[in-house]
């Protein structure tokens, strides 16, 4: 299997400084920004630097480095918002891939969403 990314997508440009964000936290492998279209009080994508199209692509092909690094810049962003249990009232994380996922841009994202009851996981087909 192999993951075909295209660095032309919107969040590469973001990554390259070409297109503007409003950056809620930067580490050394990870980015986090608000979206661009807000669904609830907290809307923040969390990203990773490398050039992952998925989840299932950078399960397999990310170092540990990055793994650990994205994970606990999701947590933060948490923490950050004031979403997080140890403040606030919860979040929700939700990563899309592919077609059935409905997933927009083909770069690895989660988004952190809180600040609001965010009713049942999924709307009935
Ligand atoms: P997806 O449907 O791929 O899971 O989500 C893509 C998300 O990216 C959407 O929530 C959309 O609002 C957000 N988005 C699309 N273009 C931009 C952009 O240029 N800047 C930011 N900050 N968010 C964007």
């Amino acid at each position: 299997m192999s993951y075909d990314y295209d660095d032309q997508n919107i969040f590469a440009k973001i990554l390259r400084g070409e297109i503007p964000n409003t950056t809620v936290l930067e580490t050394e492998h990870s980015l986090a920004f608000q979206d661009i279209t807000p669904q609830a009080p907290t809307h923040v994508l969390v990203i990773p630097k490398g050039a992952y199209v998925s989840f299932d692509h950078f399960a397999l092909e990310a170092s540990e480095a990055e793994i650990v690094d994205y994970v606990r810049a999701i947590g933060s962003v948490a923490k950050i918002c004031g979403v997080d249990l140890g403040e606030g009232g919860g979040f929700r994380l939700i990563s899309n891939a592919g077609q059935d996922g409905v997933q927009e841009v083909p770069h690895l994202h989660v988004h952190v969403l809180g600040g609001r009851n965010l009713g049942r996981m999924l709307a009935k087909a």
